[in-house]
């Protein structure tokens, strides 16, 4: 950053540009108060608690990125649940979607260790980041599209900070597909016409609009409970998905261990 950074942030769109390392920007994230109503609920379940945590010191504030710097594969899901992100202030930390996708990185090399508990539980990811297109829990998973749009400069500097080493990236869902195309072309890269299409599987190469190397894009389910309960979405089928989309960022067949 290059002004100190503000004790609320109200307006990503002017404090996100100048971040200027992940660093710096996951703590101006951690600061945001921008959409009032995911601030409520935020905080509201961090005081109401589930009766299963109710020992536990809720997060309640916005969670940002989690991974390297130099990550190579970025991860982009919705945004972080109730009572895992928003509890453990950790992306994809302390809930059953988290457990999914750690097990299916870690089976890869791509992470130290199989479960995501915490935030001081010792998990590193390898070449890997995680982040959201929206960094509060909303109501229902639901944001608001005008929330999505005013969580944007987030990621659009988050992948403007990435672009040195970041190849590949998997959207998590039909939401965090959509709410991620305009974020890569306001970062750099060129999304085709028409605009790609989510399915779980689905993918297409985004060239850069300037200099730098092309990104590839994956779809693939969310790790949802509603999704991995039901069997829509198996370890088997993430387990290619990632492997496919770690193979494109560079990863090649032996990841880092
Ligand atoms: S969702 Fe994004 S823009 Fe809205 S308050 Fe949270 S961090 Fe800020």
């Amino acid at each position: 950053m290059s002004q100190p950074l503000p004790e609320r942030v109200t307006e990503p769109r002017e404090v996100a540009p100048h971040a200027a390392d992940l660093a710096g920007l996951d703590a101006a994230v951690s600061r945001c108060y921008a959409c009032p109503r995911l601030v409520e609920w935020r905080e509201e379940v961090g005081r109401v608690r589930r009766r299963s945590f109710a020992e536990d010191n809720y997060w309640a504030r916005p969670v940002p990125g989690f991974g390297p710097d130099d990550a190579s594969l970025l991860l982009v899901g919705l945004a972080p649940a109730a009572h895992g992100g928003n509890r453990t202030g950790r992306m994809f930390t302390g809930d059953r979607s988290g457990d999914v996708l750690v097990t299916a990185l870690h089976s890869l090399g791509l992470a130290s260790q199989p479960t995501s508990e915490r935030r001081d539980d010792g998990l590193r990811l390898h070449g890997v980041r995680f982040t959201a297109p929206v960094h509060c829990a909303p109501p229902g998973n639901r944001p608001a599209p005008a929330e999505r749009d005013t969580c944007r400069p987030w990621l659009v500097r988050e992948l403007e900070l990435l672009r040195p080493t970041v190849r590949a990236v998997v959207a998590l869902g039909g939401f965090g597909w959509q709410a991620l195309l305009p974020a890569v072309a306001a970062a750099g890269w060129a999304v085709p016409r028409p605009r790609p299409v989510f399915g779980h599987g689905a993918r297409a190469v985004l060239e850069p609009t300037g200099a730098g190397s092309p990104l590839a894009l994956f779809g693939c389910y969310h790790v949802s409970q509603q999704n991995t309960f039901t069997g829509r979405l198996t370890p088997q089928m993430l387990r290619e998905v990632l492997a496919e989309a770690w193979r494109a960022a560079g990863g090649g067949a032996s990841p880092p261990g």
